[in-house]
């Protein structure tokens, strides 16, 4: 199996103009799901003692399997929040795949950690961070939030330690109800205590909200405070400056979430939504959703990375010579401990098209959105429920029940149309757009909206 012989030229040649051929098409057909029977019955068994060849399982892959998953960078897959890659990118996913790099540490992989930390920096420069901030790509936001709010809470419980102070530890967090369903399940993971703050009328946390919540529940109770820098459902961004100046009062820990806003720092006609975020202790932002690197890349960014050293470096003998050295250990900042070097795609793509086709490209998003939004002010059977912050943008359909809301979007699936799900708010079923896909046009969304006349 190891050994570069002529069957496996041939493999390569054949995978090499798969990703390639994948790659030119522009749109990519959308697919859409099977059920288990229907793949059952065409992929037959496909793991056996004498295996089936490479050529006959990528052709299995590409003529049934690929099929059956929709296709996240279609212009019209405007569902949760997508992933639009850039082409630089996605080519540089098989060459971190095809280069044996343990990302882990400075001393297995210090070329592609300190490629790595230059993004980093890169976003820590955009959100404002100080120069000795720093941190770690990691999955995904999920984990993301439960890596910095671990840290928070080996921060907090430290500092109640050194104080001397025989009262119970902080076990709390508090966030408002738009936050990520992550950080309620960051909070089971960890045992800890979520406090749901009231948002103010434009659905935003705000510091003079979280005060009155602190008060109430006892400042000293809580660990951590979750500010969202675009929600998932709205894209709202909360009022970070005033929840960061109530945050540095108190002593608590001030966590933004960015995974899907963050982006919104490099585009100069919402930068100013995000004032405040340069107080953050920790702040993550998912390059996989609005900075165009493929699944999975999340960015950790802590404030103090000793604190995170702190909470999360592992430690045993068969690690000494890591953990005894002094250079940057990438996985010393998260839950986590072997990785891959998911990070080098994102900055691979920003060293080939420089920063500002990245503003230009986030840009272009936002401009759709705010043609989305004119299109369903313009249209007299559409309602949108609230300006859009960022790029998301959610509309009623005056007169329709959930169970419209669905048959359209089942029936757009199936047509392998468009890939745009209902959401709900206040228990009410609306339409949502999530716009992360710079090739998607005035003319995907007018299509789009025409179906709901
Ligand atoms: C998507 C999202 C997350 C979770 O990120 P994953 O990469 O899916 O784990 C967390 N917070 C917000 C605001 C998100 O939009």
């Amino acid at each position: 199996m190891h050994g570069f012989d002529a069957d496996t030229e041939a493999l390569g040649e054949a995978i090499l103009k798969y990703a390639e051929e994948r790659m030119r098409l522009h749109p990519v057909p959308l697919d859409g799901p099977k059920t288990l029977e229907e793949l059952q019955s065409v992929a037959g068994n496909t793991i056996t003692a004498e295996g089936m060849g490479g050529l006959a399982a990528l052709r299995l892959f590409g003529d049934e399997l690929a099929l059956a998953c929709l296709s996240n960078d279609h212009p019209r897959y405007l569902s949760f929040i997508p992933c639009a890659p850039t082409e630089a990118a996605v080519m540089f996913e098989m060459v971190v795949g095809a280069s044996g790099i343990y990302a882990g540490s400075w001393l297995e992989g210090a070329g592609a950690v300190f490629a790595e930390n230059v993004a980093l920096r890169w976003i820590a420069d955009l959100a404002g961070l100080p120069a000795e901030a720093g941190g770690v790509f990691v999955p995904g936001g999920t984990v993301g939030n439960l890596s910095a709010l671990v840290t928070a809470r080996w921060a907090a419980r430290a500092r109640h330690t050194a104080s001397g102070s025989t009262g119970p530890r902080p076990t709390k967090v508090a966030a408002q109800a738009g936050a990520h369903s992550s950080i309620r399940s960051a909070c089971d993971v960890m045992d800890a205590e979520l406090i749901g703050v009231g948002s103010d009328e434009h659905l935003r946390l705000t510091g003079d909200n979280l005060r009155a919540v602190l008060e109430a529940e006892g400042p000293g109770t809580f660990f951590a405070v979750v500010a969202t820098a675009g929600t998932t459902n709205f894209g709202i961004v909360d009022d970070l400056d005033s929840v960061a100046q109530v945050c540095h009062e108190y002593g608590i820990w001030f966590h933004v979430d960015g995974a899907y806003g963050g982006a919104g720092l490099a585009a100069p006609t919402v930068r100013h939504l995000f004032a405040g975020v340069e107080h953050a202790d920790s702040f993550i932002v998912d390059p996989h959703k609005w900075l165009f690197a493929p699944f999975d890349c999340c960015a950790l960014l802590y404030r103090e990375p000793a604190l995170a050293r702190g909470a999360h470096t592992q430690k045993a003998s068969y690690l000494d010579v890591l953990t005894d050295a002094s250079e940057w250990n990438p996985t010393d900042y998260s839950i986590g401990l072997t990785r891959r070097a998911r990070g080098l795609p994102l900055w691979f793509s920003l060293a080939t098209h420089g920063t500002k086709a990245y503003t230009a490209a986030i840009e272009r998003t936002l401009q759709v959105t705010r043609f989305a939004e004119a299109e369903i002010t313009r249209r007299p059977y559409l309602e949108a429920l609230r300006e859009a912050d960022l790029s998301v943008v959610v509309f009623r359909r005056k007169g329709w029940e959930p169970e419209d809301y669905h048959a359209w979007s089942d029936e757009m699936m199936r047509e392998e149309f468009a890939f745009v799900v209902p959401t709900s708010h206040e228990g009410e079923t609306v339409a949502r757009f999530a716009i992360v896909n710079p090739t998607t046009s005035e003319d995907d969304i007018t299509a789009i909206l025409d179906t709901m006349a």
